[in-house]
């Protein structure tokens, strides 16, 4: 595909930032195949979910959740204990020690502020309003709010994890230096909503797979002509021993 992108130090218009992504979701859907959306599960457990899977893999975070749910009967009865007994139950999903508090002080402010324990009514609100009440939560930046908005409630807001940020990076579509937290901003200028859940599961395959944190497999990357990172080491002569 050609994307008018030719260098790795020009900088490129909104639009071709688009062509870029649209190009990706094309190529990336024809390599692994449409993307499956993942379950949709009740608000509130989405997010001590998502809080439970901060800096842990999925195996443990999972085991971390499941645990916590058949420990204690409801929500309530974790809102009640104290947070040495919510740590015992989510040791697997590490830093039990922060999270277990936090876990707390979300689910008593959600009841002090709801009266109830659910987080139902986010389904109703606009996106905008949705990620600016969630923010408040303590423990609970931008990626969890995006994942919560998402894959609760199918709002088009873009998680920035560790495989879409490095990504986004290497293709050019943010700089080389900009965080996690500001390539939520600059991404979701360039993703059109109706592909934002397509996106963001795309990359991760792609990240887990070919463009992996240590060791990119450029070579046999289908997105080689329209990533920077992939370009500078083709025309370096980086590429040219590598297995294709
Ligand atoms: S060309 Fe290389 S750096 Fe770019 S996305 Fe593909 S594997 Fe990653």
């Amino acid at each position: 595909m050609k994307t008018g992108i030719s260098n790795s130090s020009c900088r490129h218009s909104s639009s071709e930032m688009r062509a870029v992504v649209a190009g990706i979701c094309r190529r990336l859907g024809k390599v692994y195949g449409p993307v499956e959306p993942p379950e949709q599960w009740p608000v509130l457990d989405e997010l001590i979910a998502t809080v439970l899977s901060q800096n842990t893999s999925d195996a443990n975070s999972s085991a971390g959740y499941e645990e916590l749910r058949r420990r204690f009967r409801d929500w309530d009865e974790v809102r009640r204990a104290s947070p040495e007994r919510i740590a015992g139950a989510i040791r697997q999903a590490g830093l039990a020690n922060r999270k277990a508090p936090r876990i707390k002080a979300i689910l008593q402010r959600v009841f002090e502020d709801r009266g109830e324990l659910s987080l139902e009514f986010l389904r109703g609100l606009p996106a905008r309003r949705a990620e600016e009440y969630l923010a408040r939560f303590p423990g609970v930046g931008p990626k969890t709010v995006a994942c919560v908005l998402l894959f609760a409630c199918r709002k088009p807001v873009l998680p920035v994890d560790t495989h879409v940020h490095r990504l986004a990076q290497r293709i050019g579509l943010i700089g080389k230096r900009t965080s996690a937290e500001r390539a939520h901003e600059e991404l979701a200028r360039l993703v059109p909503p109706k592909r934002v859940l397509e996106f963001h599961l795309q990359l991760i395959r792609h990240g887990r797979t070919v463009c992996g944190a240590r060791k990119p497999q450029c070579p046999d990357c289908p997105l080689l002509d329209l990533c920077r990172e992939g370009r500078r080491r083709l025309v370096a002569g980086e590429l040219a021993d590598s297995p294709s």
